[in-house]
């Protein structure tokens, strides 16, 4: 027997899907691949129920194996045709949770598989899995166990010096209270380091270890709060990125969570274009003063909230080892990504003059639902981003304080 070590966030552990009690359920506005034995189980299937939907809504289209046939979703609601009058799936209540295809039996779950090791994760954009980062103090609290299985998996080992980076940035972070700017700031810096390092091995690790040491140091002192404080940011860049996240979402197709994420971009748009009494920088800035007015305030006994946030997204993306993707470039996108949520929120409170977790809920898994639900997807969503980095990876430090 081998030993495999599972590594997971209390999250993961803590979920259980909602189902018909889900505020957006994920049955809706998506596309669900078939494999080959999959569409045969359902056409051939004794329930007559099951049997006819698979005959009238499952397109075959024989790309390969795994891509046999693609399910038809409702053109009047958008939901999937197996979606019953209960919210529930059909295929679930009749031939069990082994009948499910892939995608289904999967969402919101997502491993990284190595060879001795499996890292847990689960999709944000599941409203219940937001729900726990925002209000459990100990989702992102990591836990570690070993299973025996009879193999190994068939997979690469895991790289101990990437593993380490992942853990160097995650503390960083987990250093700050609820200042998570400042925390993200000392991450830049600890990254701007990393860069410098031409190979990582056991003896540039002492050197690593030290920088992280030191960057620690200044978080726990304040340090690195006045550094921040003290720099002089560039307004245009947050306007830019605002327009253009917020013509991303707008010119998309609906599907599963556009409608909520469009009631938070109205606020925004609202907030940015309703008066013509200032420049769209003093807006902006007007927008952002509600983040310190209203929504820190609202979440004072929450004050973990935004900082799972945060964890989440280095941990599900594995930062900074992203195959193809330069390490400053990958912060930039979760700082990118960080700040126009940071942006909905506050226009959803400055209109309302009050904001409940509910609304940061809605604001992150419909946000996330739209931009990261399947890699061609993600991908447009970070080309997009691309446009305003302009190639300056450090121009992110704008979007903080
Ligand atoms: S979105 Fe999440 S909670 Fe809702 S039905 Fe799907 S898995 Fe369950």
């Amino acid at each position: 027997m081998r030993e495999i070590l599972i590594n997971e966030p209390a999250f993961v552990r803590s979920f259980s899907c909602t189902g018909g009690a889900c505020r957006d359920h994920c049955c809706k506005g998506w596309q669900i691949t078939l494999d080959k034995q999959t569409v045969k189980k359902y056409t051939t299937s004794k329930d007559f129920t099951i049997r006819t939907i698979a005959e009238q809504s499952i397109d075959i289209v024989k790309k390969s194996q795994q891509d046999w046939g693609i399910v038809k979703f409702s053109p009047l609601t958008g939901n999937c045709p197996y979606f019953d009058e209960d919210r529930l799936c059909r295929v679930q209540k009749s031939m069990g949770a082994q009948a499910l295809s892939h995608t289904c039996s999967m969402f919101p779950r997502s491993n990284r598989v190595y060879k001795a090791e499996i890292q847990h994760s689960l999709n944000i954009s599941c409203p219940e899995v937001a729900s726990i980062i925002f209000s459990d103090a100990d989702a992102m609290r990591f836990s570690e166990r070993v299973v025996l299985q009879d193999k190994f998996n068939n997979a690469n080992p895991i790289s101990a010096q990437n593993k380490l980076l992942n853990l160097f940035c995650l503390s960083l972070i987990d250093f700050v209270e609820t200042d998570v700017e400042t925390g993200l700031y000392a991450t830049i810096k600890f990254l701007m380091f990393i860069e410098k390092v031409e190979t990582i091995d056991d003896a540039s690790l002492v050197e690593i270890e030290n920088a992280y040491a030191v960057l620690a140091g200044q978080l726990q002192s304040g340090e690195m709060k006045q550094e921040l404080a003290a720099l002089s940011t560039d307004k245009k860049v947050k306007v830019s990125l605002v327009l253009l996240m917020q013509d991303f979402f707008r010119k998309k197709a609906t599907t599963r969570g556009s409608g909520v994420l469009n009631y938070y971009i109205d606020y925004l748009l609202h907030a940015l274009f309703a008066q013509q009494d200032a420049g769209l920088e003093e807006k902006i800035t007007a927008i952002e003063n509600a983040w310190q007015e209203i929504v820190l305030p609202s979440f004072e006994e929450s004050g973990f909230a935004i900082k799972n946030f945060i964890l989440y997204k280095f941990w599900q993306n594995n930062f900074p080892n992203y195959q193809s993707v330069p390490p400053l470039r990958a912060l930039y996108m979760i700082v990118a990504e960080y700040y126009f949520i940071k942006l909905l929120a506050s226009a959803c409170a400055k209109h309302k003059g009050s904001i409940e977790r509910d609304d940061l809920v809605n604001i992150v898994y419909s946000f996330h639902s739209l931009s990261q639900h399947n890699k061609a997807l993600t991908e447009t969503f970070y080309g997009h981003i691309e446009s305003v980095r302009s190639g300056d990876d450090l121009s992110m430090i704008h979007l903080l304080g």
